[in-house]
């Protein structure tokens, strides 16, 4: 008990949204790498925050380097298994089939997102992959935690790039 000194004041709430505020400062350093906005961090129940990981597919050229499957590998590290019960996974953006797949496999308690998303949101967007009893681990979930701060990233990343103004600089865009 001693972690919550000091603390025992904030509301649930307070720290959903404390949590989702670090998550969308990852989601922001990814944009400013030329990468989508996409920020996740885990919470873990003694440990606190175990992981925090921002979208990185173009960085890393790989398509699983979602900033969920990041923070889930790092939170599997830190607290030293495979088996995230309990954890909080707080994401910017409603998670994708991959995600939401490896949050099952995890075996993550509670997912937080922000913004949804209507192109590939596993959630409730597309499908619903968290509905009680689909699988044999169910993930509790709320959707829409400064959905506005987290789509508007998403909306100001996609603009400048519709513009020709992407973030980063000094990398060839045409690889040469
Ligand atoms: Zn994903």
């Amino acid at each position: 008990m001693d972690d919550m000194t000091g603390v025992s004041w904030l509301r649930d709430e307070d720290s959903d949204l404390r949590s989702m505020l670090q998550a969308l400062e990852e989601a922001r350093a990814a944009a400013d790498q030329g990468e989508v906005p996409v920020g996740a961090i885990i919470v873990h129940p003694e440990k606190g925050l175990v992981a925090r990981a921002r979208n990185a597919k173009e960085t890393l050229q790989d398509p699983t380097a979602h900033a969920e499957i990041l923070a889930i590998g790092q939170a599997a590290e830190a607290v030293g298994s495979w088996r995230l019960e309990n954890c909080t996974l707080y994401s910017t953006l409603e998670p994708c089939p991959m995600c939401a797949g490896a949050i099952l496999q995890s075996r993550i308690e509670r997912v937080v997102f922000g913004a949804s998303d209507s192109r590939w949101g596993a959630v409730d967007s597309k499908m619903n992959i968290f509905e009680p009893g689909l699988f044999n681990h169910d993930v509790v979930w709320q959707g829409g935690v400064l959905e506005t701060e987290a789509a508007g990233l998403l909306k100001d990343f996609f603009r400048e790039i519709r513009e020709g103004r992407p973030r980063y600089d000094g990398k060839a865009e045409d690889g040469s």
